[in-house]
This record gives C-alpha cells, sequence and structure tokens, in this order.
C-alpha cells in the first residue's frame, strides 16, 4: 500500500462518519505496534510524531523507519507530524517523506495563526504534503500551556473564515478536551462540535483523546470528528505491561496517574528483584510491551470504526 495524505485517509472517514486514530510513537517498537495493529484489524492508519516528543524519539532517526514501514504496510497509512510549532522541523518532518504535518498555532494571535498556518500550507501543498492546524487552545502537555477551559474553546464564528484563509486540509478543535490525563472528568461540549461541523467543509480533528470514555469517542465521531488523536492511552498500557511482566504485584486501580504508576510499580519490582533473580529478558521485556501496545491500538480502532475500512 501506497503512503498517503492526511486529506486522503480522511476524505472516507468524514464520508461514512467512521474515525481514523493517529497513534503517535517515540520508538521503533511502537511503531511497529501501530502498523501491526493496523494490518490486523485491516484499518487505515495514521502514525505520527509529536515535536514535543523528539527528545525520545530524533525525528531524522525515526522518519525512515516509519516511511519504510508504511510503505511496506497492507493498509493505507498516513505519516504525520504532530503539533509542529518550529518552521524547520516542520519542513524537515516534509523533506523526510511526512504526508502530513501539523502546524500549532493556537497559542497565537488569531491573525498570526492565520499567517502562519498559511505559509505552512502554501509549501506543504506544493509538495503534496497535507495540513492540519487547530483553532482555539486544546490545553495541556503537547500544546503547551493551560488546561482545557471554554474561553479558549473554538469560535463557531471563525472557524469558517479561519479554514477559508489558510486552506488547510484538518481542523483540530477544542471543545472540552486536555492533553495528557484528565484530573477531573472532562465534559465535551458536543453542541460546539455539531454547530461547528455545519459550518466547516474539512475533517476536524479531536486531540486530547487518551482518557476520554467510549461514549465520549462515540458522540464525537457521530457528531463529525474524523481524526482521533492517542498517544497517553498506548503509554500508560506500555508501563502497565512492564510492570506486571516484572512481576509487580500491586493493584494500580486507585492510582490517579501515570506518575504515581510509575512509583508504585518501581517499589513492587525493587521489592521483587531483591527476592529472586529476574528470568527475563530485555528483547522478551520489548516484545510482550508490544503486544499490550498493539492491543490497546487495535481497541481504540474497533471503538473509532476504523476497523475493516482499509
Ligand atoms: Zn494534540
Amino acid at each position: 500500500m501506497a503512503i498517503v495524505t492526511l486529506k486522503e485517509i480522511l476524505k472516507d472517514a468524514q464520508n461514512r462518519k467512521y474515525g481514523v486514530g493517529l497513534f503517535n510513537t517515540v520508538n521503533l517498537e511502537m511503531a511497529r505496534a501501530i502498523i501491526g495493529a493496523a494490518e490486523e484489524e485491516k484499518s487505515p492508519v495514521i502514525i505520527g510524531l509529536a515535536e514535543v516528543h523528539i527528545p525520545y524519539g530524533d525525528l531524522s532517526t525515526l522518519a525512515p523507519i516509519m516511511v519504510k514501514f508504511a510503505r511496506e504496510a497492507k493498509v493505507p497509512v498516513a505519516i504525520h507530524f504532530d503539533h509542529g510549532m518550529t518552521f524547520n522541523l516542520i519542513l524537515k518532518a516534509m523533506h523526510l517523506g511526512f504526508s502530513s504535518v501539523m502546524y500549532d498555532g493556537s497559542s497565537l494571535s488569531y491573525e498570526e495563526n492565520i499567517r502562519n498556518t498559511k505559509e505552512i500550507v502554501k509549501v506543504a501543498h506544493a509538495l503534496g504534503v497535507s495540513v492540519e492546524a487547530e483553532l482555539g487552545h486544546v490545553g495541556g502537555a503537547e500544546g503547551g500551556g493551560d488546561d482545557g477551559h471554554e474561553a479558549h474553546y473554538t469560535k463557531v464564528s471563525q472557524a469558517t473564515d479561519f479554514v477559508d484563509k489558510t486552506e488547510i486540509d484538518a481542523l483540530a478543535i477544542a471543545i472540552g478536551t486536555a492533553h495528557g490525563e484528565y484530573i477531573t472528568k472532562p465534559k465535551l461540549d458536543i453542541q460546539r462540535l455539531i454547530d461547528i461541523r455545519r459550518e466547516v467543509s474539512v475533517p476536524l480533528v479531536l486531540h486530547g483523546g487518551s482518557g476520554l470514555s467510549d461514549n465520549d469517542f462515540r458522540g464525537c465521531i457521530q457528531n463529525g470528528i474524523s481524526k482521533v488523536n492517542i498517544f497517553t492511552d498506548m503509554s500508560v498500557t506500555a508501563v502497565k505491561t512492564i510492570a506486571r511482566t516484572l512481576g509487580a504485584n500491586t493493584d494500580m486501580s486507585q492510582c490517579k496517574n501515570e506518575n504515581e504508576i510509575v512509583q508504585l510499580i518501581a517499589q513492587s519490582v525493587a521489592k521483587q528483584l531483591s527476592n529472586q533473580s529476574l528470568k527475563i529478558s530485555y528483547p522478551d521485556l520489548i516484545n510482550i510491551t508490544m503486544q499490550g501496545i498493539k492491543e490497546e491500538v487495535i481497541s481504540k480502532m474497533r471503538l473509532f470504526g476504523s476497523s475493516n475500512r482499509a
């Protein structure tokens, strides 16, 4: 299967009302898990690297791996640079074979966001690369800044103007989600989503998807979301899988966030290791973790309705 653009992969999703997951990777193993899941589910998939994750997975090292996996996959794959904020890195991603980039100017003024997004679109479209941009601001770790607050939600009145002026291929909207893990239960503004969907023609994107309930996801997709970004849920699954594999004998259900889980696991594993020698090799640990991530991705694909659409 060829590498496809974001625009191509989301067209069918928008027409037939399902969601395609963007699963961000920071290494070879996560990339294998994501592509493996897509092939098993016969699902179109978007594999990505977020600018903020570059310290974990270097762009120029990971890009050739992502391109190779995408090219050899039995399903359509878009390769996406997530939350690009640095002009040079966005260009570098395009140069390295990414078929889609997100420019995140959501923390800038409306006018500056339009101006910068337009510049990226001009270069990207000349190279056959799709562009996603964000209007309103989804808070939390990835985009930087504060958490989801109504003042930062996407304004329906601005959405059409923004899309018309920038000529982007997909629009990320802020309707109450936040990046990373939720401290309180998110309350989504579905009516706002419905209103934006009515006004705007391009596919809509939901950021901060990890931690939402299955019903939240279904509601968003039914009402017009075509792309859902996932990273934290995969990360949490990986950590829990490693813990169980290393024999951490602990109940993680009371943990409030990823940090607490990691601390609890570290204590439990340390106790285990002081009693006995480690019986698992590092390659085996990697493979088991990869399998855990793959199962998480598969469950998301089924939930988003992208399984058997490739
Ligand atoms: Zn995001």
